[in-house]
């Protein structure tokens, strides 16, 4: 192929060549020499090529220009000892301008062009040229000489070093090669004496930069058999080989291999378009060709291109990932993306390692540079979705242990067992923080240094223990209720039977009723106060132990029983309401009449008779069940004729109780300062509409009774 646009073309032509693969493993060859010297005959023959050749009729001059053609002999060789592989053949065409008058400039950017590009140039020149010290060929070596000197001066530690493989044609035979060859070295260290050279470098030997080998070919027209015979030979010594150190400067022809490694330019061969056509720009375009500055430019260059290249492979795993994570987060509802972390330890050993493999032939600072700068990128997305992994991880491990603990919290209620809250948290917690650590560490990044989820897990615990303290205060309000019930009938019982008693108008006579002190209407109140203080005393003995089960903290233990006693103040007093009710208060009054008007001081029924004073005895018995009614109404005790210290009993709230706690308490009159109500209003069973309704109807009950009495008593003499 021609060389037009060097970056397209000669990029499409080595990847139709399959050379960008190759790293370092392709060469470069460069031919020399005046025009129709048969140059491109001998790389047609050498390498199969068909670069074009003049016509023997017609002589014409070709067009200026830069070629390029893989070589298309078979490399595979048995022994080993084959033509190296990828060899790229440069023909330069026109490279000869002096002979016809024409400007020496196309020249001398070849020249540049392949010496920064080539590993070995092949000058090609007639027997009949040799010695010919004024000759073209000579002036032609000169610039290639002085344009070495120019570009290899700024890094003058790295220079590399070329092969100048000499072609003689047309060897007639009469001067042997040694000769030519003595002839030619003598011609080109006197070229180099006369070369201005750059400071520093006035001593500079030709050898320093070049080495030598040289070949003599017969001709190809009179002697054509002998010509491909020599051909084939000449083609077995381009293959790949080390310089023996001793033989320094000159080669031995025989046993020569062309490429030795120290004349290759470094250049990976899938940068190689970019930076020739990076060359070729300084070049025509006369400016200073600084070939370190083009590799470098060139390393960057490759280095955002192989970059981008593995970022593809990248993109495949890793953004399904990032847009499930995100999708999730839409949803409210985190995922916990299973073999993430296999996922992004592969995608990132295998972007780290693609761009290694292809980048690290370059530039090593840039290479180092753009190394970290993918590592950035790539770990900045493995960072967001290793932080997404974790936030989905605490939100669902949060819903799954609040889960865990509720319902091992309504088994144990469903089995009536004694379920050890405390424990089950424990228990719970550890199975959460296990799993949340092991999601973590399998997604931790190998080489990251972002990996680490020590963060994550502290505030994954933290909040563990907040919906763990949460569910302690649900599960002391369950604990309270229970509680409370437990008091609700033990009182709806134990106060019943009190006021039961009333029923029997005896109790308060003194009557002795199987040998026990019968208990007095009178201290009514008080058996209900201490009741009602034991049975609640009892309640906050089982509250105080079943809550230390639970870990709960003093004050939450002291509130819950600040609220166990008003809560059961309030199942008390509205126990008390519900005997007090007309309906049932009326009936106990009527026993408590009736008792006392039907029974005499034995207990025996009475029979009326006629003779009997029904009057006195209704008449006492009456006015004694009348006193009971201001003594139901309210509630004080008979040894301080005032209310119980309800107040005190209660107590303050405590200091740690918070508006949450207060919420469902009723007030109570006397304890709570600010309802405006006294604890006499709190105590104040039965108001004065109350009691006047209830002494009415009761008088009427018992003058019922009197009357049946009375009819009954006639009515026994009239039998
Ligand atoms: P280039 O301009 O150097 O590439 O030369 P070409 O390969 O185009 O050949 C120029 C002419 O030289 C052609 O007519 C060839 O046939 C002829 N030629 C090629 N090889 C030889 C050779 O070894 N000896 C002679 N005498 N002529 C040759
Ligand atoms: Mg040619």
């Amino acid at each position: 192929m021609r060389i037009k646009s060097l970056s397209s073309d000669l990029s499409t032509y080595l990847s139709l060549e399959k050379v960008i693969p190759a790293g370092f493993n392709y060469h470069l060859i460069s031919v020399f020499g005046s025009q129709s010297t048969g140059k491109s005959t001998l790389l047609n023959h050498l390498f199969k090529t068909e670069f074009g050749v003049m016509s023997e009729q017609e002589r014409r001059q070709t067009t200026k220009g830069i070629w390029m053609s893989k070589n298309k002999r078979d490399t595979s060789s048995p022994d080993g000892k084959g033509m190296a592989e990828n060899i790229l053949v440069m023909d330069v065409e026109g490279t000869d301008g002096r002979e016809r008058g024409e400007d020496q400039d196309f020249e001398r950017k070849s020249a540049l062009f392949a010496l920064a590009t080539s590993e070995v140039l092949i000058v090609n020149i007639w027997e009949h040229q040799v010695g010919l010290y004024q000759g073209a060929n000579m002036g032609l070596l000169k610039t290639v000489f002085e344009v070495n000197l120019q570009l290899f001066i700024k890094d003058s530690k790295t220079i590399p070093r070329s092969l100048l493989f000499f072609v003689i044609r047309d060897h007639i035979g009469t001067t042997p090669l040694s000769n030519l060859r003595n002839t030619l070295l003598q011609d080109l260290s006197r070229i180099w004496s006369t070369l201005s050279k750059p400071k520093g470098l006035e001593n500079s030997r030709i050898e320093d930069y070049f080495d030598f080998a040289f070949v003599a070919l017969p001709h190809k027209i009179l002697m054509p058999e002998k010509f491909v015979d020599e051909i084939e030979k000449l083609s077995t010594k381009f293959r790949e080989g080390y310089k023996d150190p001793k033989s320094a400067g000159l080669l031995d022809e025989d046993t020569l291999p062309v490429f030795l490694p120290e004349y290759h330019r470094r250049i990976p061969a899938d940068g190689f378009a970019v930076y020739a056509a990076g060359v070729w720009d300084q070049i025509v375009h006369n400016k200073d060709l600084d070939l370190p500055t083009q590799q470098e430019l060139l390393a960057q260059f490759r280095c955002d291109e192989i970059s981008r290249e593995a970022l593809v492979a990248f993109d495949e795993t890793i953004t399904p990932l990032e847009e499930t994570q995100a999708e999730g987060v839409r949803l409210g509802q985190p995922r916990v993306i299973l073999g993430l972390g296999e996922k992004m330890n592969s995608a990132r050993a295998t972007v780290l390692r693609d761009f290694e493999t292809e980048a690290s032939r370059y530039h090593k600072g840039v290479f180092s540079r753009k190394k970290a700068e993918l590592e950035g990128k790539v770990d900045v997305r493995l960072k967001a979705l290793s932080q997404g992994q974790f936030s989905a991880a605490h939100k669902t491990g949060v819903a799954e242990f609040t889960d865990a603990v509720s319902s091992a919290v309504k088994a144990g209620q469903k089995k009536g067992s004694h379920y050890d809250f405390a424990q089950i948290v424990e228990s719970e917690k550890k199975k959460a923080l296990e799993k949340f650590e092991s999601q973590a560490q399998a997604i931790a990044v190998t080489g990251a240094n972002w990996s680490d989820y020590k963060q994550p897990l502290n505030l994954y615990r933290k909040e563990l223990d907040e919906v763990s303290s949460r569910l302690r205060k649900d599960e002391m309000r369950r604990l309270a209720t229970r509680v409370e019930r437990w008091v609700k009938s033990r009182l709806d019982e134990s106060i019943g039977l009190e006021f039961n008693k009333l029923g029997s108008g005896r109790a308060g006579s003194g009557a002795p009723e199987h040998g026990d002190k019968p208990p007095s209407e009178k201290e009514l109140w008080d058996r209900i106060w201490t009741v009602f203080t034991e049975t609640v005393q009892e309640a906050e003995s089982r509250f105080t132990e079943r809550a230390a089960s639970f870990d709960a903290s003093p004050e939450e233990v002291e509130v819950g029983l600040w609220r166990l006693r008003r809560k059961s103040w309030g199942v008390l007093r509205s126990k008390v309401d519900e005997e007090v009710m007309e309906g049932n208060i009326l009936l106990k009054l009527r026993e408590n009449f009736e008792d006392r008007f039907r029974y005499d001081e034995q207990g025996v029924p009475r029979i009326w008779r006629p003779t009997d004073d029904i009057e006195s005895v209704y008449t006492k018995a009456r006015e004694h069940t009348l006193r009971l009614i201001p003594l139901l109404s309210r509630f004080k005790l008979s040894r301080t004729s005032a209310p119980p210290p309800l107040d005190a009993w209660v107590g303050s709230p405590p200091p740690s109780v918070s508006p949450a706690d207060e919420e469902d308490l009723a007030p109570i009159g006397g304890v709570d300062e600010d309802e405006g109500k006294s604890l006499e209003e709190e105590m104040t069973i039965l108001g004065d509409t109350k009691q006047q309704d209830l002494i009415v109807r009761f008088k009427k009950t018992a003058d019922g009774v009197y009357v049946e009495a009375k009819r009954g008593a006639i009515g026994g003499i009239v039998q």
